[in-house]
């Protein structure tokens, strides 16, 4: 169990020494963690913020080769991120989980359907399983009937997949730590120590305390994503990295219907745009923007992302009207991509790298679904720091096996639900359903999620404040009108009697948690509650502002 007695365990433990201090607690530096100690080193990972907080919780949740990445010649990448995909559908069941997909084909459209036919074979070749077709017209809009039907002339259906990008991180750091890793959330690296020119350490900061330490350890890995180049700094590293950010709209399943995931090229720059259900929602992405704000606070989409997005639903689902008034959510996030000078985001690699600077470790770039990968790729660069030190064991599953007993509480969920939670929780999914009260087995309104995970991550999974529990432990902040503002009253209850909050500590965190929701999960204020892009149902309605 991660509880605050655990947190302070660890910080007892900060002054090692380490065999490995991983800085940046997203999906990189938890697979590092994860991967060292079955390795046999002992690691300690700081997260500044909560787990997951970066990019890893603001993907857009594919677990996939990346069709862009094909089409940019990017065989490499592809071929690895579907074999990846593959292994995961099978290691990671109810975490993640089959997407199928719909590709529209209409007259004089790019690709066409020699092209896209051609890159969906690759694609299959390279899982090793044929999982696309082509339908014509008449069957394909039984598919997805409200997909724009001038010039239709079909289109492909083919397979990817879909996770929980938060759960998959903390999946990760909780097996870690069961497995004898420590972890600290809101604790942040603020120096690099050196001895005779190479990094052997760092100074952290405690975020809720305020106390510092200094962490020897024989080997540091810079995980920080969209960061990376701050630390890289301190070693007289060049910059290197094109912070890019990527928005995504959320709509209620009622409003933007789909049984399955929808990929078209939006008509203004020819970018895919992925439509798809998601935890009980519709959810939009993306869009690709250098990001100038810094990250000293959550990204959020701007009034020019938003419309952009809305812009190419409209086009593509013209007889449902879709205007800004019907946006439930939006999220943000910002890849750390390797700038190479190209004057388009969409244009960048998405490469991923591991550098050595006098020591420093930066593991950086790629793709959340290729996280294994970029695991092993610095466990191999360690093995040439640390002699002695054999590597990791490439054969070795992801995640540990799921669970096949549960206690009797169990008998009342569906086979569909349980999966689900032995995907998000792993082997600690029969605790979860010990600890729940007799009311907890029920649905959180119309979300996926049951009470009982929320009382459960309140206890078990490091919960610092109300925001992990509502935007990464459980995804409730994203799919719930207002980002769940109507339940606060039972979420509170239960932190109270789970982390032990008072009346003063609860209403400190609702207010803070709204605030955050407000300004960096809903619509920028110029378009909130306006009917942006409102008109008539055949989509020929009054135009869009000019994105800004
Ligand atoms: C919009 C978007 C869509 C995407 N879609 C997909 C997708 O569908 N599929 C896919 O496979 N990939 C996708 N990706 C890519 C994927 O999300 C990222 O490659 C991946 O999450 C990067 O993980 P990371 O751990 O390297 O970085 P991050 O997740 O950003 O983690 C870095 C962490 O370091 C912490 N940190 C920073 N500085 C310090 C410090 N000084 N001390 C301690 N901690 C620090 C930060 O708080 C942060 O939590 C997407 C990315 C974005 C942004």
């Amino acid at each position: 169990m991660f509880t605050a007695e655990k947190r302070e365990e660890t910080w007892q433990e900060i002054g090692g020494p380490w065999d490995l201090l991983i800085v940046g607690g997203g999906i990189t530096g938890a697979a590092v963690l994860r991967e060292a100690g079955r390795a046999g080193l002992r690691g300690l990972l700081v997260e500044a913020r909560d787990f997951a907080w970066g990019a890893s919780s603001r993907s857009s949740k594919l677990v996939h080769g990346g069709l862009r990445y094909l089409a940019q010649g990017d065989l490499k990448l592809t071929y690895e991120a579907v074999r990846e995909r593959e292994r995961l559908l099978k290691e990671a069941p109810g975490l993640v989980e089959r997407l199928n997909f719909l590709a529209p084909h209409y007259r004089r459209s790019h690709p066409g359907r020699a092209v896209m036919g051609i890159g969906l074979s690759l694609y299959d070749l390279m899982a090793g399983a044929w999982n696309h077709r082509y339908f014509g017209a008449g069957f394909f809009r039984t598919l997805a009937p409200n997909l724009r039907p001038s010039e239709l002339l079909g289109g492909y259906w083919f397979k990817d997949a879909e996770t929980d990008d938060a759960r998959m991180v903390l999946r990760l750091v909780l097996e870690a730590v069961a497995e004898g890793q420590r972890a600290l959330n809101y604790v942040r690296c603020v120096g690099l120590i050196k001895e005779g020119g190479e990094v052997r350490g760092a100074l952290v900061r405690d975020g809720l305390t305020g106390r510092t330490a200094r962490v020897p350890a024989r080997v540091v890995v810079n995980a920080t994503g969209a960061e990376a180049d701050l630390l890289r700094r301190e070693v007289g590293a060049m910059k290197r990295l094109r912070p890019l950010r990527g928005s995504h709209l959320l709509f209620p399943a009622w409003r933007l219907p789909l049984a399955q995931s929808v990929s078209f090229m939006h008509p203004r720059d020819r970018r895919p745009i992925f439509v798809f259900p998601w935890e009980g929602v519709t959810l939009v992405g993306t869009t690709d923007e250098d990001h100038g704000d810094g990250m000293e606070r959550d990204p959020s989409i701007s009034a020019g992302e938003a419309l952009y997005l809305l812009e190419g639903l409209r086009a593509q689902f013209p007889s449902l009207g879709l205007s800004s008034a019907d946006v439930l959510a939006t999220f943000s996030g910002v890849r750390p991509v390797i700038g190479s000078g190209k004057a388009k985001p969409s244009q960048e690699r998405r490469d991923a790298a591991v550098w050595e600077e006098q020591g420093l470790l930066t593991a950086t770039g790629g793709k959340l679904t290729t996280f294994r990968l970029m695991a092993l790729d610095v466990l191999k660069a360690i093995q040439r720091r640390l002699p002695g030190f054999k590597g990791a064991n490439r054969a070795l599953p992801a995640f540990q096996p799921p669970v096949a007993h549960w206690p009797g509480s169990a008998a009342s969920l569906p086979p569909a639900e349980l999966l689900r939670l032995a995907g998000r929780y792993g082997t600690a999914l029969p605790e979860l359903l010990a600890a729940a009260g007799p009311l907890d087995l029920e649905h959180v309104a119309c979300a996926p999620t049951l009470w009982a995970e929320l009382r459960w991550a309140a206890r078990a999974e490091a919960v610092v404040h109300l925001e992990d529990l509502m935007l990464r432990r459980t995804r409730l902040g994203l799919v719930l009108p207002r980002g769940g503002e109507e339940h606060l009253a039972r979420v509170g209850a239960i932190c109270r009697a789970e982390l032990g909050w008072s009346p003063a500590r609860w209403e400190e965190e609702e207010e803070r948690y709204l605030r955050l929701w407000e300004t960096c999960y809903s619509l920028p204020v110029s378009l909130a509650g306006k009917e942006w892009g409102a008109g008539r149902r055949d989509g020929s309605g009054e135009a869009l502002p000019a994105a800004g």
